[in-house]
């Protein structure tokens, strides 16, 4: 689990010095209450830091380059407590470089029927001044958030929580690295991308690793290590009853323990957040990392099969917004589909790297064949995703940009009837979901927006998380829910092409 409080959220409030020492007296006071409270929420999972309040050109271009300078400022919080002329935020605005979202409240929940004068009217004027602030953004073309609401309330500090998420996940992203482990698969178009435009857009370094390295690695791990890790495997997991005695399946998860090893050295002496391999560059190792790469997933790690960075990069992220939240995140891909009326759906899962944070039960722990790659039959855990609401999110480079695509599902259940008896010729970790707005139509949509069968499956997150993240990012978004019509998301893809090449 990351821990999101090291992040901080610096909490601007915006007014002028026309009004006298009084009035600005009680908008710090109004801003301490409101930045206290808002801290200790659950809801709110970095750290709120109040600035003065904002009330000239001067000190709001300081706020701004201050926050620019500031390592552990993830994002900023602006509000408006009374008007703030909005040309005075010009130049902070201007050479900002933090994500920003514009809470659009007031201190008051109620107007005070009897006692409300000018004077409340001046000093409690949100409703007049962040529309002023408002049309800065807009005027300057500025990406932010919204949120619009009493600031008591739970679904507007919900809000807020998953901006904090995504930029959580943005500043970690800036410092982090994807190992690439060989190259993308060969011939395979949708794993390609420009490492360089990654770079500048989500400031991740995407960088090569020969194999050797990691099969150099894998061949000084003792035996020892590895007895002592499959210790951990015993108590975490189930393990297949071949698996429990000296001999080839044992073996076979003894050397995914090494790998697992090997691989986490290999990533910790980097500093990467996240790493890919491919089935057609394992020279030097025994099996492809299956049990291994399932393991680093559940350990935070982002993981892209057959050299996908773009699915990896955003599945590291994806583990910084679900940090300490309920449900998993894992790498995954579209596979089969189920075409019987009324009860379509499409078979998720992956050769063997899928991650058990998003598992029902305990995973199992099996060796298996795997018909691919040339190389010794993998262990793997093996089960099925929970069910319940769910998103597929991925990441695709269209030659001039980076487009996301989020599309809304419902993960059920593989069978009610049985359990141990339904695909048992199909050894992977398995996830079984409805798509919206239907499988046709969300097939239809996908395909017609170019993604890729690889995505970042999240049962922890909603749309917003990555919504919020693609507008950081400054990437275009593209979502796929209850009331998409793949006709009309085919215009809206061709309009987007118009924003896009303005820009
Ligand atoms: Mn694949």
């Amino acid at each position: 689990m990351i821990d999101l409080k090291k992040f901080e959220f610096w909490f601007i409030v915006g007014s002028q010095d026309l009004y006298g020492e009084e009035t600005l007296k009680q908008v710090a006071a109004d801003a301490e209450v409101m930045a206290k409270e808002l801290a200790r929420d659950p809801l709110l999972p970095g750290t709120l830091i109040l600035k003065p309040v904002a009330i000239t050109p001067g000190v709001i271009k300081k706020l701004f380059a201050d926050a620019n300078a500031a390592p552990e400022c993830a994002g900023i919080i602006t509000w408006m407590h009374t008007f703030s002329p909005s040309k005075m935020w010009i130049q902070g605005l201007a050479l900002n470089s933090k994500p920003i979202l514009h809470l659009h409240t007031q201190f008051n929940r109620d107007i005070p029927w009897s006692t409300i004068d000018m004077d409340f009217m001046n000093l409690n004027q949100s409703a007049h001044g962040d529309r002023e602030h408002g049309h800065i953004y807009a005027r300057m073309r500025l990406n932010r958030k919204v949120v619009a609401g009493f600031w008591q309330d739970k679904e507007v500090r919900r809000r807020i929580g998953v901006w904090m998420r995504a930029a959580a996940a943005r500043l970690d992203g800036s410092n982090s690295v994807v190992l690439r482990l060989g190259d993308n698969m060969r011939e395979v178009a949708v794993t390609e991308g420009d490492k360089v435009e990654a770079q500048i857009k989500f400031g991740w370094q995407v960088n090569t690793w020969g194999i050797g390295e990691l099969a150099d690695r894998y061949d000084k791990v003792s035996g020892a290590d590895a007895e002592k890790l499959v210790k951990e495997y015993e108590a975490s997991y189930e393990l297949a009853p071949e698996l429990k005695s000296p001999g080839p399946a044992r073996n076979a998860m003894l050397e995914q323990a090494k790998i697992e090893i090997a691989l986490k050295a290999m990533l910790e002496a980097e500093g990467a957040g996240a790493f890919t391999t491919t089935f057609q560059d394992l020279h030097g190792l025994p099996q492809l990392p299956g049990l291994a790469a399932q393991r680093l997933m559940e350990q935070g790690y982002g993981f892209g099969a057959e050299g996908d960075w773009k699915q990896s990069m955003l599945l590291h992220a994806a583990k910084v917004m679900a940090s300490g939240l309920s449900g998993g995140v894992s790498f995954m891909e579209d596979y089969t589909y189920h075409f019987e009326p009324g009860k379509e759906a499409a078979l998720g899962a992956h050769m063997l790297e899928v991650c058990p944070s998003i598992a029902e039960k305990k995973p199992r722990i099996e060796v298996h064949p795997l018909g691919i790659g040339g190389k010794a039959p993998p262990a793997r855990m093996v089960f099925d995703a929970a069910p319940g609401p769910a998103v597929l999110a991925t990441l695709i480079d269209l030659g001039d940009r980076f487009r996301m695509i989020v599309n809304e599902i419902e993960t059920i259940k593989i069978s009610d009837a049985a359990l141990n008896g339904v695909m048992p010729k199909l050894p992977v970790a398995r996830a079984l979901w409805k798509p919206y707005p239907t499988l046709a139509g969300a097939g239809e949509s996908w395909i017609l927006a170019g993604g890729t069968h690889h995505s970042v499956y999240a049962s922890a997150l909603t749309s917003e998380y990555f919504r919020d993240w693609a507008e950081m990012m400054d990437i275009e978004f593209v979502l796929i829910g209850k009331d998409t019509k793949p006709d009309r998301l085919h215009d809206e893809l061709r309009w987007a092409e118009a924003y896009w090449s303005g820009r």
